[in-house]
Formats: C-alpha cells, structure tokens, sequence
C-alpha cells in the first residue's frame, strides 16, 4: 500500500478545468517522475501477473487496448512487459482501414470511439487500460467495441477510480484502480 500513497501524493487537483465545476486530476507528474512511473507500471504487473482476474484462470492476456488518449501512455508498455499486443482504441476518423465503432453519451453531446476490426481476433483475451474512469461511459463504449469482435474483455484497469460516479457499474467486466478518490 505504500506504492498507494506515493502515487497518490504526487496527483495534482485543478479546479474548474476543464470547465467550472469539474476538478481535474493530473496523471502527468507520476509520468514526469521516473521512479514514480516505474512504481505506477511495476503495480499493475503485480497485480495482472499475481492476481487471478475473475473469468480468466489461465491468466493469458492476448491484447491490451489502450483508451484515447493517456490509455496510449500505459497500454503499451503494460503490453510489451506482458508479452502481449496493444491496440489503440481512438476517437472518430483518426485510424485507417475497416473499423468497428460504438457511441457514448458525454455531458454534454456523445462521441465515437472506433478500433480497427482486424486488430483483434474472436476469442482473445483482451483488458482495457485508461488512465482515469469517472462516468464509465468511455470505458463502456470500449468494451463493445471488444464484444462487437467477439471477445471478452477480462479486466478494466484505470490508475484512477472517482468511486462517486459509480462507473464501475455500467461495465460488463470487473474493473482494477490503484487509487479510488472520493
Ligand atoms: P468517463 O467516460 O466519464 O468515464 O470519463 C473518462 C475519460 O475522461 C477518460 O478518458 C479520462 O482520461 C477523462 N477524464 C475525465 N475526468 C478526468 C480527470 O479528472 N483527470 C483525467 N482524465 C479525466
């Protein structure tokens, strides 16, 4: 728990970005720190390598799908240490070929997210990465995207949970945050 508390210690809260009302949490001053990057990455190996993920037994994670945009800061590294591929997961029209898409509502309007459909193929494990869940609409969205091709999506893995806004509860897995804020 003490990886916990460091992290936690070197989160900044900006209030009223990026509007009124909304306090913002900045991920960016663990990535600026290397010690504290390498503790962020070193706990979720720990976690994904020593923690049995409900519904996968065997553990194998085939695909780690990083969230736009800080899901592309941890996804690929969380990949190449588990020996696994990444795949982005990115707003509209931003990524070439056939892609498969689905659309979530935000406060205000919705956006689209798609991924290239042979990115992933039916039957891989896949988890999904981003850096914080508040309503849960994004991560949502992405684990359709994951079921479109016929997988399941073992694990939702954020560094930061606002517990409050219960998004947990709109997600068809089980979902890991290093820290929860209230
Ligand atoms: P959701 O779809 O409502 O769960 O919002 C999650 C998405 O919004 C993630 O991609 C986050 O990067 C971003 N986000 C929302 N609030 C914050 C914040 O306070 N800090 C960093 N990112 C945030």
């Amino acid at each position: 728990m003490a990886d916990v508390a460091y992290l936690s210690s070197l989160l900044t809260a900006h209030p009223d970005f990026p509007k009124k009302g909304i306090v913002f949490l900045d991920i960016f001053p663990l990535l600026r720190n290397p010690v504290a990057f390498e503790t962020l990455v070193t706990h979720f190996m720990h976690h994904l390598t020593s923690h049995t993920i409900p519904n996968s037994p065997t553990k194998k994670i085939d695909v780690v799908v990083g969230l736009d945009a800080r899901g592309f800061l941890l996804g690929p590294i969380i990949a190449l240490r588990l020996g696994a591929a990444f795949v982005p997961v990115r707003k509209r029209g931003k990524l070439p070929g056939q892609c498969v898409s689905a659309t979530y509502e935000k406060e205000y309007g919705s956006d689209t997210f798609e991924m290239q459909e042979d990115a992933i193929m039916p039957g891989q494990s896949v988890i999904i990465i981003d850096d914080l869940i508040a309503t849960g609409g994004s991560a949502k969205a992405a684990g359709e995207l994951i079921a479109q091709r016929g997988c399941k999506t073992l694990e939702y893995l954020f560094i930061i949970e606002l517990v409050f806004l219960k998004g947990h509860e709109k997600l068809d897995g089980p979902v890991y945050s290093i820290i929860q804020s209230n």
